[in-house]
């Protein structure tokens, strides 16, 4: 009788009781303990090579790819949308360069975004963080300041980037931060001011270091509570940063500019085409200098885009179109009551035109489907009511009567 063969690993000989888990091959076996060497040693191998194709979770998507995966997320915005994703593209190739074969070095592709709030710039920068797989640190910029005076330091933010990263260096060093409401560190009036300006141009000049690629000593608690601390080391080279901001007034400097362009002898514009209701549409760096951004910062935000205003048929869209449109949500938190939702689209319009006329913005269809489905929610959970249809003058009742409670509240 043959011998009953004990099967071992082929790397390390253990025998398969000594292992949690013994795989086969062809002709081999591995053993648990092998794999997560092996595991290790691939690792060390990326970080000594910069191979970082090897990184399974970095993978370069065309920028096709990348706006279509925007498109199941983001209405509209298309020219944001096809900028944003040439320029992600490009900076993940640069991340996948090797060590210079020749010399030609790609310059980082950092984004500036302008765009009245609530069109979506914040959902653009999560969007694409999802789809690439890298942790997203978002900052206000309000909050920052010069070092030494109240506020923020501007290496929180790289703070909070290793916390969304879970502390792993090396994953920050790959990942996005968005800093919003960068216009409200402009510099104030065109006069380099005689008094020092605390929150404006100094934390601009903070910043150019952190965007241009820098090694920085982050206080991995962040803050200056825990003073004893030991600082991490990050190298912004290869984060991407993306900047949005509203740019109040904005318009103003553009239809300027636009006129002059018009009167002046290289007359190359004829403003009879221009579309008033959208003059972001027309931004050039120069505007966003003259609204007082200092020019190294926009040298080193290269790419500029303009979000557009959303108009009624987008707001619509916006409802129940994204992957996980409002609609789309209220329905499944109904479903799980086993309560069917159906919304009727003169309801849908009737939103609409709410947010419209109270100037909120796509922010606002939330609270305005809040306020309008709240007694339902309340009410239905547990009744014998399986269904409810939101008809146009349900939509108006409810609102009416939440909208009304809160007036009286405040009388
Ligand atoms: P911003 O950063 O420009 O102020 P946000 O990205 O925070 O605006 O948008 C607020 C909310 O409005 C988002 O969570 C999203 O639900 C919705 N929203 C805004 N614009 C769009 C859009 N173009 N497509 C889909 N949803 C949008």
């Amino acid at each position: 009788m043959p011998k009953k063969e004990v099967l071992e690993c082929s790397f390390c000989g253990r025998k398969k009781p000594e292992t949690n888990l013994l795989i086969a091959g062809i002709d081999a076996h591995i053993c648990d303990r092998c794999i997560e060497q092996a595991h290790g040693i691939v690792i060390e191998e990326i970080k000594q090579t910069g191979n970082s194709e090897l990184l399974s979770d970095l993978v370069l998507h065309k920028p096709k790819e990348i706006k279509a995966f925007l498109d199941d997320y983001v209405i509209g915005q298309d020219q944001t949308k096809r900028v944003m994703s040439v320029a992600v593209y490009n900076h993940y190739k640069r991340l996948l360069q090797k060590p210079s074969e020749d010399d030609v070095e790609i310059e980082k592709s950092n984004i500036l975004m302008v765009g009245r709030t609530g069109t979506g710039k914040t959902l653009v920068a999560k969007t694409i963080a999802r789809m690439l797989n890298v942790p997203l640190a978002i900052v206000d910029a309000t909050v920052l300041t010069e070092a030494g005076y109240v506020g923020e330091d501007v290496e929180s933010i790289l703070t909070r980037l290793l916390q969304a990263a879970d502390y792993d260096v090396e994953k920050a060093e790959r990942g996005i931060v968005f800093i919003d409401e960068i216009d409200k560190i402009a510099r104030k009036s065109d006069n380099p001011s005689i008094t020092r300006d605390v929150s404006g141009e100094g934390v601009q000049q903070a910043l150019l270091k952190l965007l241009e690629g820098t090694v920085v000593n982050v206080p991995p608690k962040g803050g200056r509570k825990h003073p004893d601390q030991k600082f991490v080391e990050v190298n912004t080279q290869n984060i991407l940063f993306i900047a949005g901001g509203a740019f109040d007034g904005i318009e103003r400097v553009i239809s300027k500019r636009l006129n002059h362009q018009a009167v002046g002898y290289s007359s190359s514009i004829n403003t009879d085409n221009v579309d008033k209701e959208n003059l972001l549409q027309y931004i050039i760096p120069k505007d966003v200098k003259d609204f007082g951004l200092i020019p190294e910062i926009i040298g080193r935000l290269p790419v500029l885009t303009h979000m557009d205003p959303l108009d009624a048929a987008t707001l619509r869209s916006i409802l129940t179109e994204p992957k996980n449109a409002l609609v789309k949500q209220y329905k499944k938190l109904f479903e799980m009551d086993e309560v069917e939702l159906e919304i009727e689209e003169g309801a849908l319009e009737f939103i609409v035109s709410k947010a419209l006329e109270y100037k909120l913005g796509a922010r606002g269809l939330r609270s305005l489907c809040e306020a309008i489905l709240t007694d339902a929610m309340f009410d239905l959970p547990g009744s014998e009511d399986k269904s409810l249809l939101v008809t146009k003058e349900y939509a108006e009742q409810s609102l009416n009567k939440n909208l009304l409670q809160r007036l009286k509240a405040v009388s």
